[in-house]
C-alpha cells in the first residue's frame, strides 16, 4: 500500500494534502513514541523506588515486555570480573500469590539453565515487590519471521521445543501456557529458551515441591463453590508447611492474582464464606463460529462417566435442551464443572476447553501443535478465538467434529455440535494456506506478502477452512527487526529473508508428526520424549 502510495508522489506537490497527512501521520507516531518512552522511564524510576537494592547492581535500560501479571525489563549488571552482562528483569505484579512467586521461582531453578529451559541468576524482595533476574536472551518476533524460516529452521525449532518440554515434563511440570512468546528463539545465535513458569502446574508426581502447593483459579473456585474442606489428589492441606515468611505477604491489595493455593483459598472462605464468582454456566450457550452464517455451536456436557464424580448436576443428560442448541432452566441450573484453564484460547487442548480435570503434560504438546501448525501454515495466530466453545468448534473444523466428539468421550465429556463438520487433510490445509498447492501460484518471492498474521481461523471467517485461505496478499507487515529494537536480533533479518529452502518439499512425516501432536486423545498425544525421535528428526541429536 504505501510504497504504490510513494510511487505516485514521485513529484509531490508543495502542499499536497497527501504529503501533509503523512506529515501529520509521522508527527502522532513521534508524539506517541515519546510519550511511550516517558512512560518507560518512568516504570524504570518506580521499580527502582519499589526495589531499591536493584540500583546497586544493574542499570536497567528498557521495558521489553508487559503482559497482565508482569513486566520485563531489560538491564545491564556490571559484574566483579569480565564484560557488562546482560539481563532481564521480570517484576512480577504484587498481587501475585506469595505461593505462584516462589513456586514459578522453583521451576526455573530446579527444571531451568539447560535444555532450552530458562534459567534464573538472582531473585530480590521488597515487601511484596519481587523481581526475577534472568540471563537475557535477544530473541525474534515469531510473527515477524513466520514467513521467512526456512525448512530446516522449522525443524530446528520444533525439535528445541520439545528438548525443553522433555525437560520440564520429566520435572512434573506442566507449563500451561506454551506459545511462541513464551519460547525465545535467537535466530542467528541458534539459541532458544522456554519461559514463563507463572501458570505451571505440577503433575500428580512433580518433582516441583511448591507446585503441589499450587492450584488454579478454576479448582479455586470449585473448593469456593463446594464451601467444601475436603482437599483431593496431590493438595495440600490447611495446615500443610506454606513457607512462612511468604505467607505474611500481602495479597489481598488487587483484583488481578494469578491462580494460587488451597491455604489461600481455605483462610479465604472461612473469612467471609462467600462465592468467589457467580457460576458461569451461561458460558454453554451456543456460540456461533461464523458471523451471521449458519455455524456449528456447540454444547459441552459431562458426560454420565463422568457425572458421579465431577459433578453434583441433576443425572439425567435427555433435558428439555438435549441435542438442540438451547438451554434450558435444568442445564442452567447445573453447577458449573471447574478445571484448570488458564493459558491462551487459540492454544488450549480440548480437554482444557471441556474442562476435563485430570489434565497432564499432554496439554503442553497440543500447544506445540498448534505451533508447529502456524509454522507448517505460515499463520499466527493460527486459531483465534475470545472464548473457549469458539475454539473447540475452530478445532473441529481442522480436526472433525465427529472425530472431536469421540475423543471427548475418552476424557468424560460429551459434545453436542450442530453441524457436521470433516476433518482435513493437513498437508492440503497447510499448503493452501502458504500458497504451495496447484491451486494457487507457486511459492515465490512473493510469499511475504502472504498475510500471515491474519489468523488461519478467526470468529469472522467461515468454519469451511477452503473459505479461510483466501486472505488477500500484500498485508504483512514486513521486518520489524530494526536497530534499536531491543526485542530484535540486529544482524539477522536480511540474510534469511528469502530463505525458503525446503518447502517445495516438506516430507509426510512432518504432517504425521503434526498429527500426533494434535492427536484430540490427551491419552493417546505424543510426548515430548517420543517426539524427539520422530523419524522428522531423524538426523538430528539431542
Ligand atoms: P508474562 O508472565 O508477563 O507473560 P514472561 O516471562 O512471558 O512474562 O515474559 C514476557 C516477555 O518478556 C517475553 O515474551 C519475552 O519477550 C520477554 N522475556 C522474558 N524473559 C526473558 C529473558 N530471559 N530474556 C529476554 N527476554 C525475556
Ligand atoms: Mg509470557
Amino acid at each position: 500500500m504505501e510504497a504504490s502510495l510513494g510511487i505516485q508522489m514521485d513529484e509531490p506537490m508543495a502542499f499536497s494534502p497527501q504529503r501533509d497527512r503523512f506529515q501529520a501521520e509521522g508527527s502522532s507516531k513521534k508524539n506517541e513514541q515519546n510519550f511511550k518512552l516517558a512512560g518507560v522511564k518512568k516504570d524504570i524510576e518506580k521499580l527502582y523506588e519499589a526495589v531499591p537494592q536493584l540500583s546497586n547492581v544493574f542499570k536497567i535500560k528498557d521495558k521489553i515486555g508487559e503482559g497482565t501479571f508482569s513486566s520485563v525489563y531489560l538491564a545491564t549488571a556490571q559484574l566483579q570480573v569480565g564484560p557488562e552482562e546482560k539481563i532481564a528483569l521480570k517484576h512480577l505484579i504484587p498481587t501475585s500469590h506469595p505461593i505462584r512467586i516462589a513456586a514459578e521461582l522453583q521451576c526455573l531453578t530446579v527444571a531451568g539453565g539447560q535444555d532450552n529451559v530458562m534459567g534464573v541468576k538472582y531473585c530480590f524482595r521488597k515487601n511484596d515487590h519481587v523481581v526475577i533476574a534472568m540471563p537475557y536472551l535477544e530473541h525474534e518476533s515469531f510473527l515477524d519471521i513466520l514467513n521467512s524460516l526456512s525448512f530446516q529452521e522449522v525443524r530446528e525449532y520444533m525439535f528445541n521445543l520439545f528438548k525443553a518440554l522433555k525437560r520440564i515434563h520429566q520435572f512434573g511440570i506442566v507449563h500451561r501456557d506454551v506459545k511462541p512468546s513464551n519460547f525465545l528463539y535467537n535466530r542467528r545465535l541458534k539459541k532458544y529458551a522456554l519461559v514463563d513458569f507463572g501458570l505451571a502446574q505440577g503433575t500428580h508426581d512433580t518433582k516441583i515441591e511448591l507446585l503441589k502447593f499450587v492450584q488454579s483459579e478454576a479448582q479455586q473456585e470449585r473448593c469456593s463453590q463446594n464451601k467444601s474442606h475436603i482437599i483431593t489428589g496431590n493438595k495440600i492441606p490447611l495446615s500443610g508447611p506454606v513457607p512462612k515468611e511468604l505467607d505474611q505477604q500481602s495479597t489481598t491489595k488487587a483484583s488481578v492474582k494469578r491462580p494460587y493455593t488451597n491455604a489461600q483459598i481455605q483462610i479465604k472462605q472461612g473469612k467471609d464464606g462467600k462465592l468467589m464468582k457467580q457460576s458461569k454456566t451461561v458460558d454453554v450457550l451456543s456460540r456461533k463460529l461464523a458471523t451471521k452464517k449458519k455455524a456449528i455451536s456447540t454444547k459441552v456436557m459431562n458426560s454420565g462417566v463422568m457425572r458421579k464424580t465431577a459433578s453434583s448436576c441433576p443425572a439425567s443428560l435427555t433435558c428439555d435442551c438435549y441435542a438442540t442448541d438451547k438451554v434450558c432452566s435444568i442445564c442452567l441450573s447445573r453447577r458449573q464443572q471447574v478445571a484448570p484453564r488458564a493459558g491462551t484460547p487459540g492454544f488450549r487442548a480440548p480437554e482444557v476447553l471441556t474442562k476435563c480435570p485430570n489434565q497432564t503434560t499432554a496439554i503442553d504438546m497440543w500447544s506445540a501443535g498448534v505451533i508447529f501448525l502456524s509454522l507448517l501454515s505460515g499463520r499466527y495466530p493460527f486459531y483465534k478465538a475470545s472464548d473457549d466453545l469458539t475454539a473447540l468448534a475452530q478445532i473441529m473444523t481442522i480436526r472433525g467434529s465427529r472425530e472431536t466428539i469421540q475423543a471427548a468421550k475418552t476424557f468424560g465429556k460429551s459434545i453436542l455440535c450442530s453441524k457436521e463438520v470433516p476433518a482435513q487433510d493437513l498437508r492440503k490445509l497447510c499448503e493452501r494456506l502458504r500458497g504451495m498447492d496447484s491451486n494457487t501460484p507457486k511459492l515465490t518471492s512473493d510469499v511475504q506478502g502472504h498475510a500471515s498474521h491474519q489468523p488461519a481461523i478467526s470468529e469472522k471467517t467461515d468454519h469451511k477452512a477452503s473459505h479461510l485461505i483466501q486472505t488477500p496478499p500484500g498485508q504483512y507487515s514486513g521486518n520489524s527487526l530494526k536497530k534499536g529494537d531491543s526485542n530484535s536480533c540486529e544482524h539477522c533479518f536480511d540474510e534469511y529473508n528469502t530463505n525458503l529452502e525446503g518447502w517445495n518439499e516438506v516430507p509426510d512425516e512432518a504432517y504425521d508428526l503434526l498429527d500426533k501432536l494434535l492427536d484430540l486423545n490427551p491419552a493417546s498425544r505424543i510426548t515430548a520424549e517420543e517426539a524427539l525421535w520422530h523419524p522428522f528428526f531423524k538426523d538430528m541429536s539431542l
